[in-house]
Order: C-alpha cells, then structure tokens, then sequence
C-alpha cells in the first residue's frame, strides 16, 4: 500500500537540511525543522515550513535526542521522518522508534541498518555475495594476542579499524611490529569512545589505493539499481573532500562489474532506500568491498548531476511505498560532476576544525553546470558543537576538465570570510597536476601536503595586487570612518598637519602580514600606491556599498568590501584577504591638539560651509570634500572660531594640506 506523505520533519540541520526542505518544497510538502539553541536562528530553520526548538547545543542533547525528535514529529503531525546523514542517520534504535510511534522513517529497515553498522558483518555479506573484501581479520576473538597473531598473518601495512566505526575515527595503519600494542589499544580506546564500541577489524593496506563507491537504491517492491559510481579518493584524514563521478580509474568493465557487485551486495540484504557501497580500489584495478552506508551520502549531488536525478526524492517516494520509477537499464549518465567540500578547518594546522562569524558569504550564482549547497549565510556564527561543513560546490560539464575548470572558477568567485576555511587549499588541490591528470589516490594529500597548502605558492604579483586592493580599500574605509560617523568625531584631528614632504601613509595588517602603505594623489580617484617596495597606479571607477571598483596598473576589478569590527574583509578575483588597520597617524590626534583640522586623504573641495570670524561648536559642519567617489563632510573638532579659509570650492587638495584654519575658544 502506498501512502503519500503530507508533512517531512528533517532530523538534521545545515546544508543536508536545507537540500531535503528544497525537494519537500517542489513535492508540495510541508517541511518541519528541528534546532538546538545554537541553531535558533540558522537557514535551515528560516527555510523550512515549521520549526521545532528540540534542546540545547550539544547534540547529545537535541540532534541526537531520540525522544525530543520523535516527540517534535508527533507535535507538528509529521508523517514521516528524513534523517539526512550523520545524527540518527544510522541508528536502528531511531528508525524502530520512528515505526513505533507510526512515523515513516525514510531509509532503510532498522534490522539492515543494525547489520550494517558494523563493518565485521558488512565483510560477511560481502563473501556471501561473491564480492571481494580487503585480506583482513573480522573475527569475534578480540584478544590481544588473537589481534597480534593476525596483524602478523596478514602481513604490514595493516589498518587497523573500528568495526562500529564511522567518519575515518579510529582509523590506524601500522608499519611494522614495534607500533602494533601501542596502535591497537590506541585504536580501542578511541573506538570504545567514540562508538561504545572497542571491537577492532583489520585490514591489508593498500597502498595507493583509490576510494570508489556505487549508489544504490532498492524499492519495497523488490527492484534493486545502481546509479554508478563516485570516486572520493581525495582524502584528508580518511575523509573525503572532494568527489567525482564518473570515476577517472574506472573503465566501462570495472563499472559494470562494481555496479553488479553492488547490486549483489544490496540484494543479499533485502535493501531498501538510499544507500552507498564502499569499496577499495587497488592500483592493480582490483576491487575490494569495505561498506555499506546505509543512508544518503554528503556526495550525492554529483550522482544527481550526472543522472539528472532527484535522489531526496527517490528516497522520499520508496518510503511511500512506490516502486522505482525506472529500471536499471533504463538510468543514463551525461558527462561529468565533481563536488567539493567548503570546510571551517585549517589545512595549515592538519585541517583542525575552525569556528567563527561569518562576516562574508557571497557565493558565485548557482546556475547551468554549477550548484551551491550550503547551510550557512552571512552572519552565522559556526560553533564547536557540530561538523564544520559550510557548503558543498558542485559542478557538471561535458567532460572531467570542463567540470574541474568551472567547479575552480566558482571557489575563486566565492568569498566566505571571517573564519579559516579550506577554499583556497581545494582551489590549490584541483589545480594540481596529478589531479587534474586523473591519477590522484587516497594518499595524495599527505603526499603532497606542502604544495597544497603554505603561502610559498602565492604569486608575487597576485599577493601585491591583493595588498594594493587592500591598502585602497583600506585607506577608503577608514576616511569615511572618520569623516561621517558621529562618534568618531572627537578623534578627528583639529589640525592638518600638513608635510608636503612626505606621502601620507598607513600601516596595516593585510593576512598575516604587516605592511606600511603610502599614497600620492596623480589626479581625480588616480592615487599612486606604494606598499613596501611595490608601487601600484590605482584609480577608484566606483564606489557602492559593499563594493568598489578599482584598476589596478590599468586592470579594472571589482572588490567585495566587508567591514566587521576593526577588519575589512575584501574579495576579488585575485582572491581574498582582511585587512586590519595598526594603530598609528591621524586617530591618534585628540581635540586637545588645539588649532586646525587636516585632510587624511587628497580629494577636491566641493563646497565651503563656513566664513571667515564664524564661531563653530563642536561637530559644525565646516566643508565637504570629495575624494575616492565619496563626499566627506569635514567638521570642527572643538568650539572654535574660523580663522582663515585656505582654499576655494573646487580646488583639488593634496592629502594633509591645512584647509580651514580655526582658533579653539
Ligand atoms: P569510515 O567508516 O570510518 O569512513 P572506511 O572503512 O569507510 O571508514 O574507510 C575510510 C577511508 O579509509 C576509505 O575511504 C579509504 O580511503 C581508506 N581505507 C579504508 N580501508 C582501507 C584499506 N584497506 N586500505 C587502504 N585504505 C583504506
């Protein structure tokens, strides 16, 4: 009997949330959201129909909270339950409370998801099935000795696993006899809190191997299909980053032969829903089973790109009890997909996960070939409590070349600033050689770690431009403080002082650099730039809010400009970098320094305000200037009178020369 579900609640947050909503949404059906304190007011929670606060932020106490889930689902009338991945994902115990409270949970049985769970019964079915899996121990016998006995017999490299493991946790690969006691108590200790689990598997390593996975589906009808494989070789810390499909290894036979094995896998569990079998790829094109996720995987989209697929909706429509809409023949690819993962993570500091604002997020437009699935917006605050995954890019062309040229086009479009994310190390990693040739294996990071990562692969030339951009932006920002905002007329220098001698410059923190800006008015928004020893020609075309345009050395380019605190946060096609001003020149002055004001930046005199003998309060309005596209209304620091007027409307000023002259009161 099939049902036809009125209301969704998706028991997950951040971009697999907002993904499930989106199909919800063009099924015509109500989506419920869940959150914890920290996600009050997050994108997923604004995106879906309803939401239902479930505790607080740790997510034992909300997202993994079985009872707030199911009781939030009761509450809403949600007939039906998504688990995205991670979270309750893979908890049998989630899905039998789901059944028991009459609510459907989307993915497979409970009983499927239980066998599963551990990568030992995992291995069985595979030899069940005629599949091969990596020359291991699976066995029962947990002893130490047992363990050491085995890791002998099957013969260094070994891998030591979790077998309820999950996510690369407890992952070790031992070299040679003397690391084995230390690594396999190390190993269950971490497996033991982590899963509650100490059970340990062992594997052969293979060396140089790639990561290549088949999505399966199965109705409640008994049809069971691939859709192909993905390749996630690309790893750090055996989790993957970016992922691609088809794979650059896989010919058509090894596809048609993983495919079947697949199939074999998913039919000798009765498999039902959304699922993805790992196997391990070996350099002598041999495959390997390792295991069967029994949910949907973060890499998704790319399969959906290449099939043209909806996999949220398949999901949702077997767990209505309808059959598969096509048969196995019947699925068709078209070209290729890759996606990578934008992480809150440092590479520079073995990828340790980052938290922090968002003060920028500003992704390129999504649109043919190119798709953005993120679960951030400008202003969320990523916390400590969950994954650091901000967004996932995904892009399709023709072949793997076009699709890796526009998935690095669309991460040096976005800017997302504030925190330490990892889109410059993925823009580096799909630029190298050895990935762009196809021949990247689980390895490649680490092998090439250095190149990846590390300012020594800037360009020169890119990094001053970036600094030039950033010294006008800068100097552009910090005039306009000074000049318009209330508060921060007290700081504004009662006096020019004018040195006709020397540039006037500024000392700023761009990235983790310090550097000593000066600048030389050449004509109208034309200054002369000099950061250290480089001297740039940069003009201002034009100035809105949020963003600047600017050419540079005769190149015009658009600026994203983003003021957080004492930073600026600047994005352009060079790349991005803040900038933070050092303390240092005009803010220093105070109204003590009794006398006249000065012009922190050459502009032109647009209109005079005040006449000669006036008396001014502090805070009068005294002239306004224009200068880098803005106007600048200069007031008097102090209740003063007007002593002399030195220049005329319309004269161009240079930066420090003494316009009005006041005498304090
Ligand atoms: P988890 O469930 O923790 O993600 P997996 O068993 O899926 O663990 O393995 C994670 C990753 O570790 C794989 O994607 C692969 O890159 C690597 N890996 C797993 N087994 C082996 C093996 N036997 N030899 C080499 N690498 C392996």
């Amino acid at each position: 009997m099939t049902k036809s579900f009125r209301t969704i609640l998706i028991a997950n947050r951040g971009e697999i949330a907002l993904r499930v909503i989106r199909t919800c949404r063009q099924m015509g059906i109500l989506s419920v959201a869940v959150c914890s304190d920290a996600d009050a007011n997050a994108p997923h929670v604004i995106a879906a129909d309803e939401a239902v606060h479930i505790g607080p932020s740790p997510a034992s106490e909300s997202y993994l909270n079985i009872a707030r889930v199911i009781e939030a689902a009761l509450r809403t009338g949600a007939d039906a339950i998504h688990p995205g991945y991670g979270f309750l994902s893979e908890n049998a115990e989630f899905a039998e409370r789901c059944a028991a409270a009459w609510i459907t949970f989307i993915g497979p049985l409970p009983e499927v998801i239980r066998r599963m769970g551990l990568k030992s019964a995992g291995r069985k079915i595979a030899d069940e099935a005629g599949v091969p899996t990596v020359p291991g121990y699976d066995g029962d016998d947990q002893n130490d000795e047992t363990l050491r006995a085995q890791i002998s017999r099957i013969g260094f490299p070994v891998l030591i696993k979790a077998s309820a493991g999950g996510g690369g946790k407890g992952m070790r690969v031992v070299r040679g006899e003397s690391e084995v006691d230390e690594a396999v108590a190390a190993a269950r200790r971490e497996a033991e809190k982590a899963f509650g689990n100490g059970s340990l598997l062992l594997e052969k390593y293979l060396a140089g191997a790639r990561h290549v996975e088949v999505q399966i589906f199965g109705d409640t009808h008994g049809n069971l299909v691939h859709l192909f494989e993905r390749d996630c070789s690309v790893q750090r810390r055996h989790q993957k980053i970016i992922e691609e499909s088809p794979s650059p290894a896989v010919t058509a036979e090894l596809r048609k032969n993983l495919g079947e094995a697949a199939v074999r896998i998913g039919q000798a569990l009765g498999y039902t829903n959304a699922g993805t079998v790992e196997f391990i790829l070996a350099p002598n094109n041999e495959f390997y089973f390792i295991e069967v996720n029994t949910r949907l995987q973060v890499e998704h989209p790319v399969t959906e790109m290449i099939t043209g697929l909806d996999l949220v909706r398949l999901q949702i429509e077997i767990a209505e009890g309808k059959p598969l809409p096509f048969m196995q023949a019947e699925v068709q690819t078209s070209g290729h997909a890759i996606e990578a993962r934008l992480y809150a993570e440092d590479p520079e500091h073995d990828f340790l996960p980052a938290s922090g604002p968002i003060h920028d997020w500003h992704p390129p437009e999504p649109g043919e070939g190119l798709r953005i699935d993120a679960g951030i917006a400008q202003g969320t605050e990523i916390g400590i409590h969950y994954d650091p995954l901000l967004a996932k890019l995904i892009a399709h062309g023709p072949d793997r070349e076009s699709a890796i040229r526009k998935l690095t086009y669309a991460l040096r479009q976005l800017s997302i600033q504030g925190l330490i994310t990892n889109r410059e190390f993925l823009i580096r990693l799909l630029e190298h050689e050895e990935f762009r040739n196809g021949s990247a294996h689980t390895g490649f990071i680490s092998e090439h770690l250095n190149e990846l990562t590390g300012c020594e692969n800037a360009e020169p030339a890119a990094a001053s431009m970036i600094a030039a951009a950033s010294m006008i932006a800068a100097a552009l920002y910090w005039q306009r403080a000074w000049q318009s905002a209330d508060d921060l007329m007290a700081n504004l220098p009662p006096a020019f002082r004018n040195n006709p001698f020397h540039d006037p410059s500024i000392k700023l923190q761009v990235g983790t650099q310090e550097s000593e800006v000066s600048w030389r008015h050449i004509a109208t928004d034309v200054f002369a730039l000099k950061l250290n020893d480089v001297i740039v020609q940069a003009q201002v075309l034009s100035c809105e809010p949020g963003s600047l345009r600017v050419s540079l050395d005769g190149v015009q380019r658009t600026f994203r400009v983003i003021e957080a605190g004492t930073h600026l946060y600047l994005h352009s096609s060079l790349g991005s970098c803040h900038v933070e001003r050092l303390s240092r020149y005009p803010e220093t002055h105070s109204a003590a320094d009794a006398g006249s004001a000065n012009s922190p930046m050459p502009g032109q005199v647009l209109k005079i305000l005040v006449t000669v003998g006036q008396q001014v309060a502090a805070g009068d309005p005294l002239l306004i200037l224009e200068a880098m596209k803005m106007e600048h209304t200069m007031r008097a620091a102090v209740d003063s009178v007007v002593e002399a007027i030195l220049v005329t409307a319309g004269q161009v000023v240079g930066p420090g020369q003494l316009l009005i002259n006041l005498v304090a009161m």
